[in-house]
Formats: structure tokens, sequence, C-alpha cells
């Protein structure tokens, strides 16, 4: 095939796979696969913004189809390949090219790994804050291109705060360069943050400049229990009040998540199993005396005004671990919960019981007693919820129906950090208004007037 030789032609013969020697981990990520005959025609693996701007200056040329894969570990479609398209590979894109002490910077290629950049940040004594799950697969390309989230927004924000400049190709080829290292840059039109969060349809990010911050000399981390969840606010109030800057991460569970993790999945668990709601909280800070003392003050003074009922504050770096793996074994919950419906939504944290409450009697009414898992970063408004998909239940589209339409009604996002990708289109229009949808549609046609770049995502 002519497209496939000019490929070869610009990046070499080993960096364009196609056929048979397609590898079946390109076909989707996590959530949303599709079959070799629904695939990409070929995969290419450029190794430089140049071979990037080459991939794409042929295929916008004779309108073929391109769809960018990172780590594939997306959770709504959003790297799932189109029928008949070229999978753009950033995974040989691995150079970490410069650590800016000064700056407080690090430089990369799209395809560095979220955990090689911690790492790369931590080996020049600095820290890089964004941590998921999926930290060891992921890559950073596809970090920024989802505003990935995860456990520690709250302190360092999302990816958009972490970003200080791009590299990206658009649909025609064109390399913008805004590898921008400085705080301040008010020179028109601050480009970069069209592309955080859009998901691959507007360009092909390939190099990154991200904030580094001063790295923690401790880290308290606690699991909790508290009665309920107005003990939970007012516990957060005061947290936030006491602990200042050094809050790292709130993580609440609703009473059905800890049995889950502990009875079913195995695991000992830091606290005995109640009907409660638990908290796992952690605080990073530079003075290790002062700080464990005012961590461990703010939870016997929460205890005795009956906002926490029980308490473990971790005494080592295995009891830490220990914590962690409560709130982490939500990865392994397809074992023993089975296929479930993922939300991960966004309502204000004032509302997040009430939330639960009408979403909870929504599902009871298509399927009573279907089993639920509640649980979030609250501190974000961002709540994850995990419904069973059993069978003879009514499916996924009459759960998303619900738990959709209490969102809608709350005011809250069908996305609070996944991405809309192909899983949640139908319900874009919950959290955005008709007229900005006709800008983004707009700003799509501008950069991609072909409509090449991972068509059909988002809209
Ligand atoms: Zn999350």
């Amino acid at each position: 095939m002519e497209l496939l030789e000019a490929l070869r032609a610009a990046l070499g013969d080993t960096a364009v796979m196609s056929g048979n020697e397609i590898e079946p981990r390109h076909l989707g990520d996590w959530n949303v696969k599709v079959s070799p005959a629904d695939g990409p025609i070929a995969v290419a693996y450029p190794r430089t913004t140049e071979q990037v701007a080459a991939v794409m200056r042929e295929c916008h040329a004779r309108g073929v189809g391109v769809v960018p894969q990172g780590g594939l570990t997306g959770l709504a479609g959003g790297a799932t390949p189109n029928p008949g398209c070229i999978a753009l590979s950033l995974s040989r894109m691995r150079v970490i090219e410069e650590i800016d002490p000064a700056a407080s910077t690090i430089t990369v290629q799209a395809g560095v790994t979220m955990q090689a950049i911690q790492e790369a940040a931590d080996a020049a004594g600095l820290l890089f804050p964004l941590d998921i799950g999926s930290r060891g697969s992921c890559v950073i390309g596809g970090n920024v291109s989802t505003n990935a989230g995860g456990v520690r927004v709250l302190r360092y924000g999302m990816t958009r705060e972490l970003v200080r400049g791009l590299e990206v190709v658009l649909a025609d080829g064109t390399v913008l360069t805004m590898l921008n290292k400085m705080q301040k840059n008010n020179a028109g039109y601050d480009l970069k943050h069209l592309f955080i969060g859009a998901e691959g349809t507007l360009g092909v990010i390939t190099r990154v400049v991200l904030r580094l911050f001063p790295k923690p000399a401790n880290v308290c981390t606690a699991f909790l229990e508290l009665p309920n969840y107005a003990a939970v606010l007012d516990f957060l109030g005061r947290v936030r009040a006491n602990l200042g800057g050094t809050l790292s991460a709130f993580e609440v569970l609703w009473p059905e998540f800890y049995p889950y993790a502990t009875t079913a999945l195995g695991k000992p668990g830091p606290l005995p199993a109640t009907r409660a709601m638990n908290v796992l909280i952690e605080a990073m800070g530079t003075d290790q005396s002062r700080d464990e003392a005012q961590f461990t003050a703010l939870i016997e003074t929460a205890m005795d005004a009956g906002l926490v009922s029980d308490a473990v504050i971790a005494q080592s770096g295995r009891q830490t671990q220990e914590i962690w793996d409560i709130r982490d074994s939500v990865a392994e919950f397809a074992r023993v919960f089975g296929p479930a419906a993922s939300f991960d939504i966004s309502v204000p944290t004032s509302r997040m019981q009430e939330f639960v409450g009408i979403a909870r009697a929504g599902l009871d009414r298509i399927d009573p007693g279907v089993p639920a898992m509640w649980f979030g970063h609250i501190a974000d408004s961002n709540m994850h919820v995990n419904v069973s998909l059993r069978d003879g239940g009514p499916g996924l589209a009459a759960i998303n129906a619900v738990v959709y339409g209490v969102v809608r009604d709350f005011g809250g996002s069908v996305s609070a950090e996944h991405g809309i990708g192909l899983l949640k289109k139908a319900y874009l229009g919950y959290s955005r208004t008709p007229e900005e949808m006709v800008v983004m549609r707009g700003l799509k046609a501008m950069f991609d007037p072909k409509g090449i770049l991972n068509a059909g995502k988002i809209y």
C-alpha cells in the first residue's frame, strides 16, 4: 500500500507494523477494545517530533485517519483505534531531555512513563507529584491529553496545573513548539491549554515541560473511621485549617467499600470492618517532628469531638503501604465484584451524600439491591462509582441513565478525570451547554478541517 511505503520511507521499516505484525494491545485501552478487523491498518512508532510530523503530513495528504496512542491505560476509549486508521504510538519517544533545577522543570518526550518521570525527579532531589495507579505503564503524553487527576490533586492540581510547556504536531504536520519553562508568560493566548485534556483530537503532543516541586522530607498517613458524611465534611474543614499546605491526600470510602477491599480480597486491613465511612489522609511536610505532632494532635482532637471513631496512624513504611493497598485495591475489584459500570463524576463536595442517596434510590428502582461502590477524592469534588453489571440486571445504558441523570440535575460533570473518549460521548451534553459544544466543534474544524485526528472521540 502506497501510504505504508511512504511511512516506512519516513520512519524506517521497523517503525511501521501492519497486518499480522500489529500487537493486540493497540486494539484498545483498558476499557474499550475493538476486533482486529475494526483495528488500524498499521501502527507507526516515530522516535522524533519530525517523524510524527511526517506521519501526519502523509496521512493528511491522503485523508487517512490517525489515532494517537500512549500507554493505552485510559478508561474511556480515547485511544481506541478507528477502523482503517493509522495508530500513532508514542511509545518509542522515551527520552528524558533535561532537568532544569533553577526553573524546577523537567522536559520529556511524550512516551516517557509517569513512573520514569517520578524517578528522574527523585534522583535530582525533586518531586513530580502526579500519581495514579497505572504509573508504570501510562505515559505523559496520554496523561496530558486526558488531563489526568489522581490522589494528590488537592495539593498539586490536575495535570494541567503541572504543564509549563508543550510541543504539539497538528493534523497537517505543522509543529507548534511551545516549550515554555517560565512561570510568567502572558504573551497572547496560552495555546497549550487547548491541547491539555483534548484527548488527541486537536493535535499530537510530542514533548512536555513539567513543573517539579521540593521533595517532602516526611509523610504522615492515617486510616480513619468516621460515623457519617457530615463528620467527614467537618473533619475535612479542620484538616484544611490545621495542616495547611501539607495535606496531600484525602480519600473517602463509603461503607460498602471496606468489606470488599479487606474480607473479599483477603487483605488484612488496618481497622476492624464496620458500616461506617473511612478516610485515608496523607500529609507531606518538611519538618518531621513538628509535622508528626501536628498530624497526631489533629486526629486526637477530632476523636475527642466525636468526628473520628477509630484511627490507625502508620508507624512504618509497611503500614503506610497497607493503608494505600486498601484504596488501591480498586484495581482488583473486578475479581470479587465482577463486571461493573464505572463512573468518575464530579458533584459539589457539600452535596455528595445527597448525590449518593438519590443515585442509590434510582439504582434500586431499576435493580433492587444492586451492589454499588462509592469512593472518591472528595476535596476535589470527584467521586468514583462502580455499579455491578450483574446477570439479569438492567444493563449499562440503564445504569448510565440513572447516574448521569443525577449528575446533570446536580450541575456536575460526567467526567472528572478520565475524559469522554467514546464511552461518555452521549452524555457530554449533560455537562456542557449547546453554546460550549458549538465552540468546541469550531476549534476542531479549525485545527483539523479534514477531521482525520482521533475522529469520533469526545463528541
Ligand atoms: Zn480517581
